[in-house]
């Protein structure tokens, strides 16, 4: 071994917090990753030895123990080297051997691919995370270290490595409270994946910088002067925000930088929480507070334990300004998050179970048990990764957290699935309002229920928490099969009375045809005529032997079209078939039948909101299933909202042509704010085709959305 690897000041760091650390440990791990990586370069040409030890050392600032050091040391030599993890099991204890295998398997995961072998991946990072807080965290520093290194690296690398961060480890960082690594993060995947908006903004920022910091320097001595007076300890500082936030700011509010009044903004840190509150009464004393601005996320901390008081006020000669308020272990909690509280539990990982930091985690974990469904998970995690809390109060005082954008609905779900079935809105604060109304914070929700109510398809629409939505779907599914064998009961003994003879006695002998047609139950077999699997004639056929039954319109429909597995085969639009204006079904869309008069087959997308609204006769509603080559190219109408450019339509047309997909159809629309937005109808072959589309022209630079139409 090379003993005389050098340790990059490493070692001082970590005895400045730690004194009593291991430290021929970490001299240890050190040469044995000297050892391991001996000869490996990373892509810009610098020994692959700085990788690991840049990343520790990003773990030393979180004041980390040495065993996550030591981990971090060594988390790349399992990956790409001949050590195995028997060796450092047996070098360096059983701990760290799991340590480093851990972030190994999170490196192996493909988080951004095909949904359902991404939410399988999730459960499996999320197992590690709730085992060892400390691999994840080994994880963020590995990958902050890999994006602030990105630049000699292939385009397509940049582009996975940068989506992949921005849709699941800042989001992860956000939540575990690890600020500072989240902003770094953050930024880093702006300039990687909309460069030249980064850039610019970069540029615009600096340039009124100085002017700003002037102006802020001459607001922090009023204060300064103020807080002597009254002989609190406090600091206060200027800050600014980061770009990622103001050009989420931007987008969010649809502004430009010059109508953004807090790019910087004004920090005071004290010492107790009566303090804060003090504080705060001599900010508002000195400025007038802007209404709807103040923030007292001290006694309501946001779930990732974030706490401070936050106020904007009309300040020296009008402008606007931010106050941020806290004590100092708030602005450590806020800084480092989870790491924070780590700290003081030494010896060992922590309970997930014991800390109300980790409430989040739990309830994953707890989702992660209850919902079978791949996809169903990730789309629960994912409004959970990226939407901040709401707290309304229930009419008890109970104070609840959901995720922002919230409905009654979802609030009346969330207390008991009752009374979301039978919600019909609610008292706010004393006002009556619908179930589609976004609750916010300090509200008080009285939930109205009736006994006529019933859920509609259209309630998915606007749900937010995954509880409500699938608790509504439950219930639609379950009453759906109700109404298919009442419809299905009915139907057959219109046809027999038709045939002249009494529905009571040859239901009677309704075993008989169960035995021929190999159908469980009366219910089934009532259920598949009504679902329009099986036909009337088929069943008659074994109960009334003597009977000739004329094929309904919808049999002789049927009979001329292909089927397969009791549904009829799409292709494409055709004399019989069509796809329904409404909703646009395109190849790979859910989709269900129904047959109509002069028409033929109409499809519809399962979750068309007219299909509750045309009151079908389920006994039209038939089956259908895509067929595997459909011969239809299908046009979809698309929206695209962008900054309105110079040269905008072209970049968003050549991203399209780019993605193999045609525009048969496009009308321009430009705003007065300064967007324009484009309605196109594009061809694409697949579900999947489209969403490539739209991946592909929301990477451009001042594209800010892209959705599908539906409706007229
Ligand atoms: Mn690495």
């Amino acid at each position: 071994m090379n003993d005389t690897v050098t340790d990059f000041g490493l070692i001082d760091r970590v005895i400045a917090y730690r004194p009593e650390a291991n430290v021929e440990l970490i001299q240890r791990a050190l040469r044995l990753s000297a050892e391991a990586h001996a000869g490996q370069r990373r892509a810009s040409g610098v020994p692959y030895l700085k990788h690991p030890v840049e990343v520790a050392e990003i773990l030393t600032q979180l004041r980390m123990d040495e065993s996550t050091v030591v981990a971090a040391l060594l988390h790349d030599t399992l990956e790409d080297t001949h050590f195995t993890r028997e060796q450092i099991a047996a070098e360096f204890g059983e701990e760290i051997a799991w340590l480093v295998d851990g972030v190994t398997k999170i490196d192996k995961l493909r988080l951004v691919s095909r949904e359902e072998a991404q939410a399988e991946n999730f459960r499996k990072m999320l197992l590690s995370m709730a085992r060892d807080i400390r691999v994840i965290i080994i994880k963020l520093a590995d990958r902050l270290h890999n994006m602030r290194t990105l630049t000699p690296l292939s385009d397509e690398k940049r582009q996975r490595i940068a989506t992949e961060t921005q849709e699941i480890y800042a989001p992860i960082a956000n939540r575990l409270g690890l600020g500072w690594i989240k902003v770094e993060l953050e930024d880093l995947c702006l300039r990687y994946l909309k460069p030249e908006l980064y850039f610019s903004l970069v540029k615009q920022v600096a340039a009124g910088k100085k002017v700003r910091d002037r102006y802020l320097d001459e607001v922090r001595e009023i204060v300064e002067r103020e807080i002597e007076r009254v002989n609190i300890p406090a600091e206060v500082a200027g800050r600014s925000k980061h770009i990622y936030s103001i050009y989420q700011k931007m987008s969010d509010q649809n502004l430009e930088l010059e109508q953004l009044y807090d790019l910087s903004g004004i920090r005071i840190i004290t010492d107790t929480k009566m303090h804060c509150y003090a504080l705060l009464g001599i900010i508002h004393s000195l400025w007038q507070p802007i209404p709807g601005k103040f923030k007292d996320y001290v006694a309501l901390p946001k779930s990732n334990g974030y706490q401070s008081l936050h106020t904007t006020v009309v300040c020296e000669r009008g402008n606007r300004v931010e106050f941020q308020i806290r004590t100092r272990d708030m602005h450590r909690v806020a800084e480092e998050g989870i790491a924070a509280h780590w700290k003081y539990k030494e010896g060992g990982p922590i309970d997930p179970s014991g800390d109300d930091a980790f409430r989040w985690l739990r309830q994953i974990l707890e989702w992660q048990q209850q919902i079978s469904d791949g996809k169903q998970f990730l789309d629960a995690l994912k409004v959970d990764l990226f939407s901040d809390s709401v707290f309304p109060y229930t009419r008890n005082g109970e104070l609840l957290e959901m995720p922002r954008g919230s409905t009654v609905l979802d609030f009346a779900f969330a207390i008991h699935t009752e009374l979301g079935l039978g919600c019909v809105g609610a008292s706010v604060d004393g006002k009556l309002v619908s179930p589609r109304h976004v609750l916010k914070s300090g509200q008080t929700v009285e939930i109205l229920t009736s006994e006529d109510q019933r859920p509609v398809r259209e309630w998915i629409g606007f749900l937010k928490t995954a509880r409500a939505r699938s608790a509504v779907k439950h219930w639609l599914k379950s009453e759906e099969r109700r109404r298919t064998v009442d419809v299905g009961r009915k139907v057959l003994a219109r046809e027999i009375r038709r045939q002249g003879h009494s529905p009571e006695q040859v239901l009677a002998g309704i075993d008989k045809a169960l035995n021929a047609l190999k159908v469980a139950d009366e219910q089934a077999l009532y259920s598949e005529v009504g679902y329009g699997k099986r036909s009337i004639g088929e069943v008659l056929a074994h109960l009334l032997p003597d009977s000739r039954v004329r094929p309904s319109f919808k049999e002789r429909i049927m009979m001329r079209l292909g089927r397969r597995d009791g549904a009829v085969v799409i292709t494409g639009e055709g004399v019989m078939v069509h796809l329904a204006g409404c909703c646009r079904p395109i190849p790979g869309d859910p989709i269900v039948g129904h047959v109509k008069r002069g028409r033929g087959l109409v499809v519809h997308v399962q979750d068309c909101a007219q299909l509750d609204q045309f009151d079908f006769d389920p006994e039209l509603m038939v089956e259908v299933a895509w067929d595997e080559h459909p011969t239809c190219p299908t046009s979809v109408p698309v929206q695209v909202l962008t900054r309105d450019r110079t040269g905008i339509l072209g970049k968003v047309s050549s991203a399209i042509a780019d993605a193999k997909a045609n525009i048969s159809h496009a009308q321009i629309h430009t705003t007065e704010d300064r967007k324009a937005s484009f309605n196109l109808i594009l061809e694409v072959d697949h579900v999947r085709h489209l969403e490539k589309v739209i991946r592909a022209v929301e990477k451009l630079p001042d594209v800010l959305e892209m959705r599908r139409l539906r409706g007229n």
